[in-house]
């Protein structure tokens, strides 16, 4: 199982300053998931406003 950004984000940023273990890491235009730092603690996908993380 992963957590996964998908493209319903809107680049808002909430989740960056939500997730424990600084695991959310803003590129360019999109907001990616390091799946080495997650814990799948599940935190980011309760904050996001466009339900845009998804577990898969
Ligand atoms: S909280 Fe959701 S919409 Fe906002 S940056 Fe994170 S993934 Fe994107
Ligand atoms: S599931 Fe938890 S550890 Fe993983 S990105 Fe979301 S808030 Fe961070």
């Amino acid at each position: 199982m992963l957590y996964r950004i998908t493209d319903d984000c809107i680049l808002c940023g909430t989740c960056l300053d939500e997730c424990p273990y600084n695991a959310i890491e803003e590129n360019e235009d999109i907001f990616v998931i390091n799946q080495d730092e997650c814990t799948k603690c599940g935190d980011c996908i309760e904050i996001c406003p466009t339900e845009a993380i998804i577990e898969e």
